[in-house]
């Protein structure tokens, strides 16, 4: 009796052990995750009236007129303040900010949209596809899979933008001299959009296009029915893409562009515009993407 009375009492104190660790971990891991996600980056121009004011390595874009500005992407939920500083940095006034537009209904990319429109009063344009999973703060993002489940755990969550209009493939957002067309490239999610952007440098008029993403994630089935087109869909994307004669390759990642490095280059060449010509880098990328996804599309 005795000795079942101190088993069952150790058995409690390590369960609890346990308990606190497991806990512990996950505070841990939790604080880590947003350590990581909250890596300042310096503000540039990019070329024209475009500037980077991204961080962590992921992209955000503001693109200005004496009539207002359109701001492209709001990174993870805690970029708000950041962007904002990049923006105050450049010389530039999150209120004079007049629409936010978005790639991608991620928490990565949609996090600070919120807080952004709260700043500025803008108004938030989301492409069709994306609008409901926006509308959700990123919940039951069939793209994801199986993997949407993971959105219980919060690292999938975004606070929920106000949506003010809902935009269609071809659009031309404008705000004064700046412009951005939509181009609706889905696959990694249902309403992934690229922008493409008419800049002036100079006596060079070049357009810079910001790929979306092309990227498939490897939980996802091509033929588990939980979003049916997306085979179709990355299809049309690599060939819509490829369409767009781009100058200036961008993304919703720095690294999948290399505008760090190309910044850096920049600077060092006195303000050249060349680092960032590149549009083999662009179909490049389009073409690694293509031959991920056919790899992947073959085995199954
Ligand atoms: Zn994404």
């Amino acid at each position: 009796m005795t000795q079942s009375r101190s088993f069952l009492t150790r058995w409690r104190v390590v369960s609890l052990a346990l308990m606190v660790l497991v806990g512990f971990a996950f505070t841990q891991w939790r604080a880590a995750i947003t350590r990581n996600r909250t890596i300042p980056d310096e503000p540039f121009r990019i070329a024209g009236n475009l500037y980077y004011v991204g961080h962590t390595g992921v992209t955000a874009f503001l693109l200005t007129s004496p009539e207002g500005h359109i701001l492209i992407d709001g990174g993870y939920p805690r970029h708000g303040p950041l962007i904002m500083e990049s923006i105050s940095k450049l010389g530039f006034d999150i209120g004079d900010v007049r629409i936010l537009l978005n790639s991608h209904a991620h928490s990565d990319h949609a996090g600070s949209l919120r807080d952004l429109q709260q700043a500025s009063g803008a108004e938030l344009w989301v492409s069709r596809g994306d609008s409901a999973v926006m509308a959700d703060g990123g919940r039951g993002d069939k793209a994801l899979g199986p993997a949407r489940f993971a959105w219980y755990l919060g690292g999938l969550r975004f606070p929920a933008p106000r949506i003010d209009r809902i935009l269609e493939d071809g659009d031309t957002i404008q705000v004064g001299s700046a412009r951005a067309v939509a181009h609706v490239t889905p696959g990694h999610t249902r309403g992934c959009t690229s922008w493409e952007i008419p800049l002036e440098e100079g006596d060079l008029e070049l357009r810079a296009v910001s790929i979306c993403s092309l990227t498939l994630f490897p939980f996802v089935s091509l033929t588990s029915g939980a979003y049916p087109e997306v085979g179709t869909d990355f299809e049309a994307s690599f060939q819509r893409l490829r369409s767009i004669p781009a100058d200036i390759f961008l993304a919703s990642h720095t690294s999948w562009a290399d505008l760090h490095r190309k910044n850096r280059a920049r600077q060092e060449g006195g303000d050249s515009i060349a680092p960032f010509i590149d549009p083999e880098g662009y179909r490049a990328f389009i073409d690694r993407a293509e031959r991920t996804y056919l790899d992947r599309f073959s085995s199954h």
